[in-house]
């Protein structure tokens, strides 16, 4: 059990709210496998031809050139660079995935009922994670235990925020957020995360959850599960 007093909580998503499998082996492939319907139905949408054009000027080659943006944003899944349009292009095609009830997301049990009391106390709580705001929305509206996004005040990613080992990303959030970054928690399972926050005079707290191989909190006070920290409201 790990005691903080704290006004708001910052959550990772990957490995600390959700299993990080829900995203490797559910998310990815499915954005993989519509990748190309997607790109060819959507290339007059703001969004989608904004992203397209980022990629083909990335690979020097006409926006127009489908198959070449297209393979590259596949390469990027494959190698899970975290890139912003392929980002915002995963965030539209989920989004729909949740809409047509071909994908239902993954909450791990102790979060709802942790969230819901950090809330009853007047905590402000938000999300930061690499997926971009719009697919954070969607994972948060399609849990299995329903829409969580009533309990979400803001969202942060990084095209937003900026990068989640860099310290300027949590002065950042602190600021959008208006609070003071000694009264901020952040969670996640990853320790050159929770490094960047602290540096940023950020309170941390790392997850190893069970299965959760990726995880790397180490140095920091660390937890199993969300009903292992006890907060009271800064
Ligand atoms: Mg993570």
């Amino acid at each position: 059990m790990v005691e903080i007093s704290c006004r708001a909580i910052v959550m990772d998503i990957e490995g600390t709210t959700s299993a990080a499998r829900f995203v490797y082996d559910v998310l990815f492939p499915y954005a993989r496998e519509h990748m190309a319907e997607w790109v060819t139905e959507h290339r007059d949408d703001p969004a989608t031809a904004a992203a397209v054009a980022e990629v083909a000027g990335d690979l020097g080659v006409p926006a127009a050139d489908t198959e070449a943006v297209v393979s590259q944003l596949v390469r990027w899944i494959d190698e899970d660079v975290k890139a912003a349009p392929l980002k915002t292009i995963q965030g539209l095609i989920w989004a729909q995935g949740y809409a047509r009830g071909d994908l239902t997301s993954h909450v791990f049990d102790d979060v709802v009922p942790a969230l819901e009391a950090w809330r009853g106390e007047g905590l402000t709580l938000a999300i930061y994670s690499s997926g971009s705001v719009a697919a954070q929305r969607s994972l948060f509206a399609h849990s299995p235990h329903g829409d969580l996004n009533g309990l979400i005040a803001a969202n942060f990613d990084i095209t937003t925020a900026g990068p989640k080992r860099e310290a300027e990303s949590y002065r950042r959030i602190a600021e959008a957020m208006a609070v003071d970054p000694t009264e901020l928690l952040f969670l996640s399972d990853i320790q050159a995360e929770l490094d960047a926050a602290r540096e940023a005079g950020w309170q941390v707290v790392g997850l190893l959850r069970e299965g959760e191989a990726q995880a790397t909190a180490s140095r920091d006070p660390h937890v199993g599960t969300f009903a292992d920290i006890l907060i009271s409201a800064g």
